[in-house]
């Protein structure tokens, strides 16, 4: 996975991406990324970025010029035109499903934007995807786009010591994780729950199926109703319901 980020603050992203596990992603060539300084682009004397919006208004405005020539250069890199994902508070927001669909792509370029955000003809023409984080307000896109980029990239095979981990955790089946424990068993008197120390592998997985059942139906009903539950997950989300 390649990804290009189109940013005023491109320390920012290496920095915040260094660390931990994509860290060593990228040393193992796993991923790569290419913080692209939009500045660079500016084709003015005083390299500046921005300027007042027409019609007035609070704060300014990220120019066209300086984002669309640092998105061409690249395209002119690649053999083709890679998808371009604006960070927006206006975006679609951003869940599991998306970071899986966005995984399966080679190349992702992405757009920070800052101030008041960019030019309205930035997202008419090149940008081909819209995504929020959230329904808050952020000061820039950079947050944002760490946020997606380590959220994708846990997904991509490797990334993870043990691949399967992706696959049982929250959201993965539309469901909660169901908790999780380690040593010592005792801890002042708070034990850990005995079918986890019986070895009895069906037992542990009927144990965290019911807790992964109930723990979404008490902390997050609402993803019930989308999860694809099975007549045997509905028989048992019944009866615990009912304890
Ligand atoms: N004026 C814009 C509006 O009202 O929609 C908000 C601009 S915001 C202060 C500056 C930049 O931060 C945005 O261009 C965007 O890149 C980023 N940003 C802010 N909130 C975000 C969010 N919830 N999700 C993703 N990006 C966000």
């Amino acid at each position: 996975m390649n990804y290009h980020v189109l940013t005023l603050f491109p320390e920012m992203i290496e920095q915040g991406l260094s660390a931990s596990i994509l860290g060593k992603a990228q040393e193992k060539n796993l991923i790569n990324l290419n913080a692209v300084n939009i500045r660079d682009y500016a084709n003015n004397k005083h390299k500046q970025v921005d300027d007042y919006p027409y019609g007035g208004g609070a704060g300014m405005v990220m120019q066209p010029q300086p984002i669309i020539d640092a998105y061409d250069s690249i395209v002119r890199k690649l053999d083709h035109r890679p998808r371009l994902i604006y960070l927006t508070p206006q975006g679609k927001t951003f869940n599991q499903d998306m970071a899986l669909e966005l995984s399966k792509e080679n190349s992702l370029v992405f757009l920070c934007g800052h101030y008041e955000g960019v030019d309205e003809r930035v997202v008419e023409t090149i940008v081909t995807d819209e995504i929020s984080i959230g329904d808050y307000v952020l000061t820039g896109g950079e947050l944002a786009v760490m946020v997606i980029i380590d959220a994708i990239s846990r997904l991509i095979p490797g990334v993870l010591k043990n691949d399967q981990s992706a696959e049982t955790e929250t959201f993965h089946n539309g469901l909660l994780e169901y908790p999780q424990y380690t040593r010592p068993a005792d801890y002042n008197g708070l034990k850990v729950p005995e079918v986890l120390l019986s070895g009895h592998h069906e037992n542990i997985d009927k144990w965290r199926k019911e807790q992964s059942l109930l723990r979404t139906a008490l902390k997050r009903p609402d993803l019930l109703e989308k999860a694809n539950l099975s007549t045997q997950d509905l028989k048992i989300l019944k009866k615990i319901l009912q304890k």
